[in-house]
């Protein structure tokens, strides 16, 4: 007999007339009356948020893993595809070890290339801030990172693919580096039969429609741009070092690559209480640019650099990002499904670097500048110290399965950097329920249609 997944998130649709049973692990969902709701929620307790949202969180009696949820087997198939009903509570563990598994061993070899220091502005909130701008790979260091690069795909026969993410500083500021890297991967990448996916995360400043042309046959697939707010907020936050305002430069730029056809395109909004009221303003000015259909937003907290105590409540970060989340929507552009910082969360990933412009390993961009966050470099390659963290970091996930929490699946034990913003170790207690809860209930029903 099938039991209801312990993954189901029920959300009242419609004043209550209907649910949506999304499901995390599976990432599923179908709608239905209330009262099969209930029986596909057994495990379900109500959220903290503002918008209703149901989902298991807590211990539960045992018999619950025994109840059938629905007296009608006509649509027990259905579901059961779907992994809205699963055969046992115990096999649907196993789905989820499994699931788990596959996510911290990803096949794609990801690669932040952070081959420059150098950057045009001066945001006041850059977590870069105090680096050397001067840094940059040498050719000497550009032929070590390749070959790093080449030692890794060696030693990972598992490998499907690489993933070459351009980053800084700002990666425009150097755009011959980035096409060498560009080429040389592609060499490297045919050569082990492997895919090549690109991606540029960029001010903005120097982006280019022949860029973009260039790059999009060797495998660029996304580009993200930064606006922090209309002209007035974006020119304060966001200006370069002799204090010139960027934002019409930045617009202009993604109205000229915005036509182009074969490439996701990003706008993303470093979302916190000095922008949090001018949001509805940039997106007005967005639709009014023509870029509506052109571009998905993509909302995140403002993370400070390294410094313990300075993060919000997840309830208040939720908050923030829930009247943020209601603007993009109430405009029609598109937004991911799970909102907020970088889902998977690369800190816990095999086969997964964030490369300095010293040559330095990272797990996690926002960690670069903390000398006891590198774990190794193109020259040595990753040290012990990289397999004992990746394996401290993933214990995170024990307080998330005593706790049946639903939201595991998507969320993965929460953010690793602001774990060690929060307590000062990178494996901490850092859980984003609430978050979760008050955000949910919005990004679900939007980004499905529903
Ligand atoms: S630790 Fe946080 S900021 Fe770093 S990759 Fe993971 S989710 Fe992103
Ligand atoms: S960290 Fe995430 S998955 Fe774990 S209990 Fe908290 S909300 Fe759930």
């Amino acid at each position: 007999m099938p039991v209801a997944s312990r993954y189901n998130l029920l959300l009242p649709l419609h004043g209550e007339q209907q649910t949506l049973v999304f499901n995390t692990l599976r990432g599923s969902a179908v709608v239905v009356q209330p009262q099969d709701a209930d029986r596909l929620g057994v495990y379900a307790r109500p959220g903290s948020g503002s918008q209703p949202v149901w989902r298991s969180y807590g211990s539960h009696s045992p018999e619950v893993d025994q109840a059938a949820p629905t007296d009608s087997p006509g649509c027990w198939d259905t579901l059961l595809q779907l992994g809205i009903l699963v055969e046992t509570a115990d096999a649907e563990e196993r789905t989820l070890a499994a699931f788990l598994d596959d996510y911290w061993h990803p096949r794609t070899l990801k690669l932040t290339m952070a081959y420059t220091a150098a950057c045009q502005m001066a945001c006041g909130y850059c977590f870069q801030s105090g680096r050397n701008l001067k840094a940059r790979h040498s050719p000497a260091l550009f032929q070590g990172t390749l070959d790093f690069i080449e030692q890794q795909v060696k030693c990972h026969p598992e490998l499907e693919g690489i993933h070459l993410g351009l980053f800084g500083g700002e990666p425009l500021t150097d755009v011959a580096m980035a096409t060498s890297y560009i080429d040389q991967l592609q060499i490297l990448s045919q050569k082990h039969n492997l895919s090549l996916d690109i991606s540029l995360t960029t001010n903005g400043l120097n982006l280019h429609p022949d860029l973009i042309l260039d790059w999009l046959p060797k495998g660029l697939k996304y580009v993200r741009v930064t606006l922090d707010g209309p002209a007035k907020i974006h020119d304060q936050r966001r200006p370069t070092h002799g204090n010139q305002p960027t934002f019409h430069r930045i617009l202009s730029n993604l109205r000229r690559i915005s036509n182009i056809a074969g490439f996701g395109l990003g706008v993303s909004i470093n979302l916190d209480q000095g922008n949090e009221g001018a949001i509805g303003d940039l997106l007005d000015i967005l639709v009014e640019a023509g870029l509506r259909t052109q571009i998905e937003i993509l909302l995140e907290a403002t993370l400070p650099t390294y410094k313990l105590g300075t993060l919000e409540d997840h309830r208040s970060q939720g908050l923030r990002m829930s009247t943020a989340l209601d603007q993009v929507m109430l405009r029609g552009f598109r937004t991911p499904l799970y909102p907020g910082l970088c889902t998977p969360c690369n800190f816990v990933q095999s086969n997964n670097f964030v490369i300095d412009w010293s040559g330095n390993l990272f797990r996690c961009t926002f960690t670069m500048l903390d000398p006891q966050a590198v774990v190794g470099s193109v020259g040595e390659g990753a040290r012990g110290v990289n397999q004992a963290l990746l394996q401290s970091v993933r214990q995170a996930v024990g307080h998330c399965r005593a706790m049946q929490c639903a939201y595991l699946p998507l969320c993965g034990g929460g953010c690793r950097y602001e774990a060690d913003l929060r307590t000062g170790n990178w494996s901490g207690h850092n859980c984003p329920l609430e978050y979760w809860d008050e955000v949910l209930p919005r990004s679900i029903p939007y980004t499905l249609g529903i």
